[in-house]
């Protein structure tokens, strides 16, 4: 039954009809800036989904995803050399693949960001030469300073924490996951940058890997980011980079690049999850102002409960001044109604109540508020307050 409310009372709200769904959960509190199934909050956003890719072609990314290596040769333009920024880069396209050329050097996107969802492909080449850390070396670096490890690992060991798919020199991938050499494997990537608030870590950053769907790494803290034969201090990180490819000199392929950008955490100004008090407060105060012009356009009830629920979020004297006021005149109303026809007002008469109640019970309007003892009275003397 309680599905049934909530989805009706869902599509309702779609519309923007008032306050349906409203004093129903949990309500807002001093960390949570929402209630519980809050009809106010967001709908998330849409992402149309893309394909997975096969061993013979690449799938097609989301559709709200950023491509930086689609498999054209125009997709180049996108890429430079870490080295010499200005010159054009001599990573080549072949057969659709981004291809590091051997002593090349690194690449690096133009574009930069931070916190992402990063989906890549790669292949080490099909002829297997060399052992350990030199064959099919190469890397994806996150903002150019953590590398999540790119090694033809299969059947070929190597220190544990420079394996394919460890955070390089910080924490080995739980699993080996690898196709033979020459096969595409498949990287997602989910990257949380080290957070810093007036030089303390709020949030050491951290990378989720998996590798052609088998879990990697698992939210793995990134202790600095790591390094080559050298622990790194924990350090703050630029607000932005760009992706960084690594040239180990081992021609290793690239195809179907691409991230998403997340919303930011908590720490850094994200209104999801536990809130500090500022931070609720605040949004609570949005989320009500917001409330208060929706009420402004609409009429009579819907007017009222509105302005009412607004008072979860916020303890505004002229909204409670007026919600006081519209609950009485409301109520004094119904009471002119003929007793023959008080029936066709028991719904609204009762979801007022329920308004009140639950803003009472949470101490959103003071006991003395003028319609509450008013509204009890009447039901119970219309004996709507017997259950049948
Ligand atoms: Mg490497």
């Amino acid at each position: 039954m309680r599905l049934i409310i909530s989805v009706a009372a869902l599509m309702v709200h779609a519309s923007n009809l008032g306050a349906d769904g409203a004093f129903y959960g949990d309500p807002p509190d001093a960390h949570h800036p929402w209630s519980i199934h809050d009809l106010n909050r967001p709908q998330p956003p849409r992402a149309e989904p893309g394909t997975f890719s096969s061993q013979a072609e690449p799938g097609k990314p989301p559709s709200d995803a950023i491509v930086l290596f689609g498999g054209t040769e125009a997709d180049l333009s996108k890429w430079q050399p870490v080295k010499n920024p200005t010159e054009a880069t001599k990573w080549i396209v072949q057969d659709g693949a981004l291809l590091c050329v051997p002593k090349s050097g690194y690449i690096r996107t133009k574009e930069e960001f931070a916190d992402c969802q990063l989906h890549i492909e790669w292949s080490a080449p099909a002829k297997v030469v060399g052992s350990s850390q030199n064959r099919g070396n190469s890397g994806v670096f996150l903002m150019g300073l953590v590398e999540v490890q790119v090694l033809d690992n299969y059947e070929n060991p190597t220190y544990a924490d420079g394996f394919a798919g460890s955070v390089y020199g910080v924490n080995p991938p739980m699993a080996n996951a690898l196709q033979k050499p020459g096969e595409w494997q498949v990287y997602d990537i989910i990257f949380r940058r080290p957070l810093f608030k007036d030089g303390r870590e709020v949030d050491p950053g951290a990378l989720t890997v998996f590798c052609n769907g088998v879990l990697l790494q698992d939210h793995t803290p990134l202790e600095g980011g790591g390094g080559h034969k050298a622990r790194s201090e924990p350090h703050p990180f630029p607000d932005k980079g760009p992706l960084q490819l690594q040239d180990h000199g081992n021609p290793v392929r690239y195809r179907n690049i691409w991230y998403r950008p997340l919303p930011p955490r908590a720490a850094e100004g994200g209104t999801d999850g536990l809130l500090t008090v500022e931070a609720a407060t605040a949004k609570k105060m949005e989320i009500a102002n917001n409330i208060r012009q929706d009420a402004a356009r609409l009429e009579g009830k819907a007017k009222m409960l509105r302005l009412m629920e607004s008072l979860c979020y916020e303890q505004n004297e002229t909204a409670l001044k007026d919600s006081a006021a519209m609950a009485t005149t409301f109520l004094a109303d119904v009471k002119q109604v003929p007793a023959a026809k008080i029936e066709l007002r028991k719904g609204d008469v009762l979801e007022l109540n329920k308004a009140v109640q639950y803003l009472a019970k949470y101490h959103f309007i003071p006991g003395d508020f003028a319609a509450k003892g008013e509204l009890e009275r009447f039901i119970k003397e219309q004996g709507w307050d017997k259950k049948r």
